[in-house]
């Protein structure tokens, strides 16, 4: 399918996935980013409580660690955002414990929300697919040891389609996995990594145009 034809799909993909309620305890609304046709395809876990608000996904605190991470391998957060698909495993935002975290969604709700990854990875087919945190990398790998996945590429197989996996562990201002050694220095690598990669390559030079 050409580029123009997948990107009107994919619009029609975004507007039906913003109408979603399949679950009932998400708090919503959807988060999602643009219909971007790309080989690099970002999962991201679940929006926090004020992307709903700003209409994007990593919008806040993480999003800044993030996008200056990738902006450390030589794409800043604007061209991110033109140039790679975002998705998340969970695309509402699930609320609030009573012990004031962030609600891990149920399996119910990844299994619901999955159905909408799979339509984007059948039309997509990307090369490089980048889980951010533990939930993503769970989803995509089945493991979710950070110290066993980050600084690593795998080859696998996501939702019927064969793919390269570069983990990132979630870039929250609460976590210290990555301040800290041997996370550190696995984040370094994992950057590395996704720098040398050829559809992050692709990605890089189509920054600069
Ligand atoms: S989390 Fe996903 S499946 Fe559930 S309501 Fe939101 S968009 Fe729909």
């Amino acid at each position: 399918m050409r580029a123009r034809s997948q990107q009107i799909v994919l619009a029609t993909h975004i507007k039906q996935l913003k109408d979603c309620t399949r679950c009932p305890h998400m708090v919503g609304p959807v988060v999602t980013g643009p219909a971007v046709v790309s080989k690099v395809y970002l999962i991201g876990q679940a929006p926090g409580p004020h992307e709903g608000e700003l209409g994007r996904p990593f919008a806040w605190t993480a999003g800044k660690m993030l996008f200056r991470w990738f902006g450390s391998i030589g794409v800043a957060e604007e061209e991110f955002r033109s140039l790679v698909y975002m998705a998340a495993v969970c695309r509402c935002f699930p609320g609030k414990t009573t012990g004031g975290g962030d609600r891990v969604p149920s399996g119910d709700e990844i299994a619901h929300c999955s159905s909408w990854m799979k339509d984007e990875i059948d039309l997509l087919k990307p090369e490089l697919v980048i889980p951010v945190g533990r939930l993503a990398i769970e989803q995509v790998l089945g493991s979710s040891l950070l110290v066993d996945t980050i600084g690593k590429q795998f080859s696998t197989t996501l939702l019927g389609h064969h793919c390269d996996v570069i983990p990132l562990p979630h870039p929250s201002g609460a976590s210290t996995w990555f301040k800290r050694e041997p996370g550190k220095a696995l984040l370094t690598q994992a950057l590395t990594i996704i720098g040398n990669h050829s559809a992050w390559q692709q990605i890089q030079a189509a920054s600069k145009q």
